[in-house]
């Protein structure tokens, strides 16, 4: 596929956050839109992608400069209080163009000077593994979670066929776990996965979050009902997956390999 790639300078780059990040004082943003194109990815019924007019997927705005305006942004925001920061909330911060641009990394070296109380990245992208070395600098206030749906290659490639690969996400997770960082996985949104996940996670993660499209799409799955996710399901076999109640019957599957207190489901997963 064709990406359109754009660079353009932010007028701002630490954004406040509200309804499910509630928990956080900002977001932060390295790009505007995402080359992995997940097809539940609710961003795609966001402003920033309806006004578009492009397929979400086919292009990336590069944020030129972002690093000297969070340098700016962070001592104004340190003075007002607690910084609480998610990295990303509508874009992954390690999709392939971050490999040339450098814009993650950029930023990372902002936070190592100028500390937020709390750092949170988000990805599913083993690139995150490049970072570790600035990770360890702000290892007593970070998480880095790693969106690892399921372990089954075929519905990946049904759901998110331009994502990363599941084997080359556990590998990256594993390795941030061994340089003594705190992770997680996140099965956000679950998708159908095999008997033996939850073992294969909790022999390398002591902490996994679950969500779904009905808790974790910002609108209770109405966003999700647009996209048209049910009826993949229905063409896999597998619509026993998609409901409100699916998060339970898998809490109850990982409970099988991890602890209550390791289980958090949806927000509270993604808390600082
Ligand atoms: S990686 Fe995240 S932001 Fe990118 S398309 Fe997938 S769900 Fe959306």
């Amino acid at each position: 596929m064709n990406v359109q790639i754009t660079h353009k300078e932010p007028k701002r780059i630490l954004n406040p956050t509200g309804g499910f990040l509630q928990g956080y004082t900002h977001s932060l943003n390295p790009y505007a839109g995402c080359v992995y194109a997940c097809s539940y990815c609710y961003v795609r019924r966001m402003p920033i992608a309806l006004f578009r007019k492009q397929e979400w997927g086919t292009w990336v705005d590069v944020k030129q400069g972002a690093a000297d305006r969070l340098r700016a942004e962070m001592g104004a925001a340190r003075r007002k209080g607690t910084v609480t920061i998610f990295m990303s909330s509508s874009t992954d911060p390690y999709q392939p163009v971050e490999v040339q641009a450098g814009i993650t990394r950029a930023l990372l070296e902002v936070l190592v000077e100028e500390k937020p109380d709390f750092l949170f990245v988000q990805t599913r992208s083993p690139l995150v593994t490049r970072d570790i070395d600035l990770f360890l600098r702000l290892k007593d206030r970070i998480r880095i979670s790693m969106t690892i749906e399921t372990d089954l290659e075929t519905i990946r490639k049904r759901f998110t066929p331009a994502a990363p690969p599941i084997a080359a996400r556990l590998r990256a997770l594993r390795r941030i776990i061994e340089h003594g960082l705190p992770a997680q996985a996140a099965l956000a949104p679950v998708l159908p996965f095999s008997e033996e996940f939850p073992k294969t996670l909790a022999d390398i993660v002591d902490r996994v979050c679950v969500d779904d499209y009905f808790t974790g799409d910002g609108s209770g799955g109405r966003r999700t009902e647009k996209l048209g996710i049910r009826q993949r399901y229905k063409e896999v076999g597998l619509e026993e997956w998609y409901g409100p109640d699916v998060h339970q019957k898998v809490v109850e599957r990982l409970r099988a390999a991890f602890a209550d207190h390791q289980i958090l489901l949806s927000q509270e997963g993604f808390l600082p």
